[in-house]
């Protein structure tokens, strides 16, 4: 969709999961001339009032996560419907940075170059050439044996369903996955996932509890099969974590001599250089509730606090609610005379896909697009990349979104008292301890 002035409401595919809104009216009559630019009302927003009153409420929140059209989005382009490839997905957004960045041997160097039990090692490659003997694998090659799995007995055994959607696995990993890296987690294919998980998604510390937890997995599976006696620990995610830091600390000790690979590193939010103005976004997904917002604010380097914002959006997923922080925290921005930007995201796969590090070609969504035109504006502006430590004011206005009554785009001209104590923090120069590995 582009300025939405020909896209029928009713009847065209225009909505994400490719389905035409007459099926989801809530009323008899229905007038289908309408167009998509006919439901916003004159300050461009959509109408909730008109939406609410037509469909349920399911519906409406993840039409008001689509940004909505505007002039200046162009013209739209109709004849993609019914095609797979106009469609944006985080996972084609993952695939395509692989593809960019890494060639097939470069993949397994993450794995050959972990300093850890060698049977990990093995386990992982194995993993990997997806040659682990799952009940479905042994079903495909002698007739008799079901392909379902034993632990559950939902599902066909595969090796995706052992590592990460068997129950036993999967309330392991949403207590070791970051909250904003939820969806993506469990949205790969095996191979990807793991490979993705392995390169050290989120740190490198990551490597190591994503291989262990695998490698627990596999081996809880197969005692529970073999083995009578067998129980799994009542507190698995902590068997995985402490195993992984005897893992992380002995490579600090025994590392043949060579001095240390690891160390902690302090880091805190910074003041932007003299003369800029920072701004932090981020965005907040709750699955539970099936609901996005974001938030965000503008400091300059006197610790003054300029702005802040947050703003409900609807239902949509991790990345397109970052994709919100950004473009509503730098389209504030250019209502306020700013000549120099800084804008920090702690979301990497976002940055990369503004910056056009990561290559999305035809698929560029709205928000995206939106957000390079404010770029390109007659003004400097820097995007970068932040941990989450150095975002955690973003963060908790992303998070307080989700509390707002209405879509309404919130504009705070004092911060709550809680977003008081983080600032303060932030400007103190307090820091946070994170591991990292440096080097190799
Ligand atoms: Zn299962």
């Amino acid at each position: 969709m582009g300025n939405g002035q020909k896209v029928n409401l009713w009847l065209d595919n225009w909505m994400r999961d490719d389905h035409s809104l007459m099926n989801h009216s809530t009323q008899q009559i229905i007038d289908t001339t309408l167009t998509v630019k006919d439901t916003l009302m004159d300050t461009g927003e959509w109408d909730i009032n008109f939406l609410t009153a037509n469909l349920p409420l399911t519906i409406v929140n993840q039409l008001v996560a689509i940004p909505a059209p505007k002039d200046t989005d162009g013209p739209d382009s109709l004849g993609w419907r019914g095609t797979n490839t106009r469609q944006f997905t985080v996972q084609s957004a993952y695939n395509l940075q692989r593809r960019d960045h890494m060639s097939i041997d470069g993949n397994w160097k993450s794995m050959w170059s972990w300093k850890g039990p060698h049977r990990i090692q093995t386990f992982m490659w194995i993993a990997a050439h997806e040659c682990l003997l799952t009940n479905y694998r042994r079903s495909k090659w002698r007739s008799g044996i079901s392909p379902t799995c034993p632990a559950c007995g939902n599902e066909d055994e595969t090796i995706i369903h052992v590592l990460r959607d068997c129950m036993h696995a999967t309330q392991i990993w949403i207590r070791l996955v970051t909250s904003n890296h939820i969806t993506n987690f469990f949205s790969l294919t095996c191979r990807d996932w793991i490979f993705y998980n392995m390169e050290g998604a989120h740190n490198k510390e990551w490597q190591t509890i994503f291989m262990v937890a695998c490698w627990h997995l596999w081996t809880w599976r197969n005692k529970s099969i073999f083995e009578d006696d067998f129980r799994r620990p009542n507190n698995p995610t902590h068997v995985i974590l402490k195993m992984a830091m005897k893992i992380d600390r002995c490579e600090q000790t025994h590392l043949n001599g060579w001095p240390r690979q690891k160390d902690t590193v302090f880091i805190g939010w910074k003041q932007p250089r003299e003369g800029w103005i920072k701004l932090n976004c981020d965005g907040a997904h709750k699955s539970s509730m099936n609901l996005s917002g974001c938030g965000g604010l503008l400091r300059d380097n006197n610790d003054i606090c300029l702005s802040s914002f947050a703003r409900k959006i609807g239902s949509c997923d991790a990345l397109h609610a970052e994709m919100w922080g950004m473009y509503i925290g730098m389209d504030l921005t250019t209502r306020k005379r700013i000549t120099h930007l800084q804008v920090e995201s702690d979301s990497k796969v976002l940055v990369d896909i503004v910056t056009g590090n990561c290559n999305v070609n035809e698929n560029i969504p709205t928000l995206v697009r939106r957000i390079r035109d404010l770029t390109s504006m007659n003004w400097h502006v820097q995007i970068n990349h932040t941990w989450r430590e150095e975002n955690k004011s973003a963060d908790w206005l992303a998070n307080y979104s989700l509390t707002l009554n209405s879509f309404d785009l919130h504009v705070l001209e004092t911060p709550p008292r809680e977003l008081q104590s983080l600032l303060f923090y932030d400007f103190s120069g307090t820091c946070m301890p994170r591991s990292v590995r440096l080097g190799f």
